[in-house]
Formats: C-alpha cells, structure tokens, sequence
C-alpha cells in the first residue's frame, strides 16, 4: 500500500524546479505553490508582471495534490445561512462567485489545454438518515427560490440507479458539479503559469518578510532573499510560523483518504453508475468518487488528528470499515493508497482574501478549495493590480479564533469533534 496521494502518483512526471537562483526583485513574490499560489502565479504572469513562487517542498505537496478531487458547486455554509448572515444581496454574490469558479478551472483546462479529466459529473449529497432527506429538500427549495440554482431531488428508490448500495436514505443531486484529476490539474496549471513567464522555484521557503520604508518587501528564502513590489501568502493550512498572523485564524483539520485497487469497469459501474461525486450530507461526514482508471476513493475526516504518515494509516482502518459497511461487496477489495492531508478552516467558515499592510492573501476555504483557489488565485492577481472588487470575499473581516492564546495548534479539536460527532447522531 501507497502512502502517497494517488493523483499524484499517477500524473505525469513533473520537472524538478529545485535549486535555481533567485532573481534579485520581482514585482509579485508568491509564497505557496498550491492552487491559490499557482493560479495567482498565472493569472499576474499574463497581465505583465514578473512572477517568482517560492514552494517549500513541490509543486501540490499541500492539500491542493492531496484532495478529493472534487470541484463541486456550493457555498462552506448552508445557503440560508448565508442569507442570513450577508443579506440576500451580498450571499447570492457570494453563491454566485463559487459557481463561477468551477466554470474557472473548465475554462483553465480548455484554454491551456491540461488534460485532467475534467467532466461534469454531478454532485449527490446524500441523507444518511430518513430526516436529513427532509433538509435535502428544503435546501432545493432554498437553493431555487433564493439562489437561482436548479438541483433535483432523488429519493431512496431513485438512488438505486445512482448507487451500488442500500446505505443512503435519499439524496440532492447538482448536476454542474465537476470531478477531475487534480495531480494533473496542479501540474498543467503550474506549466502554464511558466508559460505565461512565472519563475517557479521548489524546495524553497520563505522564512522572513521585511516590509521597506518605501513601499514593496524583502523576502527571505532557504536560499536568497529577493525584493518584491508585492507579495500574496498562499499557504493555507500549511502556513508554518513564519505566518504567524494567519496561523491565529485558521483551524487546520486533518482528511483522509483511501484508494481501492482498481476495479474494472464493469464492477466500478455497479458501484456509481453515473460516476457522480458523493458526499455525505453530515458534519464529520465522508466523500466518495470512482478514479479515472475505476477505483473507489473514499475519504473522510475519521478521526480529529493531524495528518502523518501514522494518523494516516489510522484513519485509513477507519475509512475501511467506513466504505465497507456502505459497500458491503468491497469487503476484500485491496487498499492502494492511503494518505491524508490539513483542511484550513476559518472561524466562520467561509473563506478570506484581502490585504494587510501589501501582503496580499487568499485561504480558509473550508474544503472547498479546488475551485475556490484556483478563483481566488485570479482574483488577487486583479487586487494586486488595483481592482479591490475582483474580491467577492472583500469586507468580511477574518476573525481570530477566539481561543485564548490559539496560535493554530488545535488541541481543542478532538473536542470539538466529538461535539459534531453527537450532533450527527442527535439531529
Ligand atoms: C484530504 C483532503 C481532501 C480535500 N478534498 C477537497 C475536495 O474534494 N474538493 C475541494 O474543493 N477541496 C478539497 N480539499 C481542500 C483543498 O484541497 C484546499 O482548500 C486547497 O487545495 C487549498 O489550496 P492552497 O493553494 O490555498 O493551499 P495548499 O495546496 O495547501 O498549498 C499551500 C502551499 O504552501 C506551501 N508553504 C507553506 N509555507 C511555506 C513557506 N514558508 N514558503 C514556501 N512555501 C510554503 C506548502 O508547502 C503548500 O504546498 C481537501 C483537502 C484535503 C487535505
């Protein structure tokens, strides 16, 4: 068994961008080689400006290679939440922004031609008890009266043409939702971003920002300091301590997956016959998918804990047992690969760009980052060049987590896990 991310065992083999020299300025400096830092990497390189991303282990070794491989429609909270929170105004620009970013990453694919399987699958969230078929129902309604959004609602009978098993007690389908190859999709975005005439330097961290007295930055790397105009931190629920600021606001949650051997086609059909993306409609839920080549991923929090190579192979027992009770016929199916990767969540479950003091950011998507990375990734490069209303996220705050002395050491989580753990149970 693999303890690496399958989609990125299975891309084609990248160039190693590993020990060049850094220029001596740049005007954007971006830190993180993730969707977010690529895709702003990309979108500043075509608008003119020179580029350099520093990566401190390679391209995708963040959450943005270790995913599900979901690019699905939806805002990280209930759309009447949002409502409620932002007003109808402010949440159907909100809304509208994550489905446009799905429509971001199919033009990406098209424009640049990266060929990452790419396909419109369709989404189910899926009722694992009677009553929460009742909130995939009103959600439909929300969805269609509040957000223009058309989903269609399946019942227990209905699923039999959708999933292989019994489990499920009805489900939401949204049909625009996308599936992809995401190891492919970081690389080819990565290739482009160097086509448009980004530098990309691997195995390179930055370890310090100076901020000059007239304006622009010093960074500091493992290997060279380089001045920059502007620079955007990109790195999410792997912001080390040399970002101190961000640490205080993100809460980073370990996800888990596991990858059977392949299947073959015919049993993989019988599994999800449309090969729609599942997802479990529950807080600690689980998210499932076939791979372009018929094998089962199955991925899910399991367990509050950090990601390791141990926690990994942990929760990979669980997410075992997990899948083979939803899918009695894997019982003996060979796990390939098991690995798990950090979520970056805020506080209030949306995610945050903005600026302080130049330093341009974008994270907290809250397991929505596929899509949301790679558009918030576009939407600073137009910040960056003086259009503050490319950010659909601009003047939402980004709280502290309101644990006292918090730094982004999450001790509290398996707490609070098991809070949302009951919930589940309970409602
Ligand atoms: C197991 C799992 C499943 C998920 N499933 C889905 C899904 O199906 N759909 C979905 O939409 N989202 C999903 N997500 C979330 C999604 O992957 C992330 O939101 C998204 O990839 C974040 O992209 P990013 O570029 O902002 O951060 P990352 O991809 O995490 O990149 C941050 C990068 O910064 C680098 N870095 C950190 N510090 C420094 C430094 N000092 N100098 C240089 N580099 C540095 C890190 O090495 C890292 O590569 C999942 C996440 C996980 C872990």
């Amino acid at each position: 068994m693999k303890q690496i991310p399958y989609w990125l065992d299975t891309a084609p083999r990248r160039p190693d961008r590993s020990g060049k020299p850094l220029p001596e300025s740049a005007d954007v400096v971006v830190i993180g080689g993730g969707l977010t830092g690529l895709s702003t990497a990309y979108h500043a390189a075509r608008k003119g400006a020179s580029v350099v991303l520093v990566e401190k282990d390679q391209i995708g070794a963040g959450a943005s290679g270790r995913n599900g491989s979901m690019c699905t429609q939806g805002i990280t909270i209930p759309p009447g939440e949002a409502r409620k929170r932002y007003g109808q105004e402010r949440a159907l620009e909100l809304y509208n922004a994550f489905r446009d970013a799905v429509d971001l990453v199919e033009d990406l694919t098209l424009r640049e031609q990266i060929d990452c399987d790419f396909t419109r699958a369709g989404r189910l969230g899926l009722a694992c008890k009677p009553k929460h078929f009742e909130h995939l129902q009103a959600k439909q309604r929300e969805l269609a009266e509040n957000f223009g959004h058309e989903t269609v609602v399946l019942s227990k009978s209905d699923l039999r043409a959708e999933i292989g098993s019994d489990y499920y007690h009805g489900a939401l389908l949204d049909p625009l939702s996308a599936g992809l190859h995401v190891g492919k999709f970081v690389g080819g975005l990565a290739d482009a971003a160097e086509r448009a005439g980004a530098e990309i330097h691997e195995r390179n961290a930055a370890t310090g920002l100076t901020r000059l007295p007239g304006g622009g930055f010093v960074v500091e790397t493992m290997h060279g300091t380089i001045r920059a105009k502007q620079v955007m931190a990109a790195t999410d629920a792997y912001s080390d301590k040399s970002m101190p600021w961000f640490r205080k606001r993100l809460i980073n949650v370990g996800s888990f997956i596991i990858v059977t051997e392949p299947l073959g086609e015919a049993r993989a059909k019988e599994l999800i016959p449309n090969g729609r993306l599942l997802v479990a409609h529950k807080n600690v839920g689980h998210y499932v998918r076939l791979t372009p080549d018929n094998r089962l991923a199955f991925g899910g929090r399991a367990r509050f804990a950090p990601s390791n190579p141990a926690s990994d192979l942990k929760s990979g027992d669980i997410l075992k047992r997990e899948m083979t009770e939803i899918f009695p016929q894997l019982a003996g199916a060979r796990i390939d690969y098991v690995w798990g990767g950090m979520v970056g969540f805020s506080w209030d479950r949306i995610p945050h760009a903005g600026e302080i003091d130049g330093l341009y950011y974008s994270m907290g998507y809250c397991g929505h980052g596929v899509q949301m990375a790679t558009y918030m990734g576009r939407a600073v490069a137009e910040m960056m060049d003086g259009k503050p209303e490319a950010n659909p996220l601009r003047g939402l705050g980004f709280p502290k987590v309101p644990v006292p002395f918090y730094n982004g050491t999450a001790w509290f989580l398996p707490f609070g896990g098991a809070y949302y753990k009951a919930k589940d149970r309970w409602s």
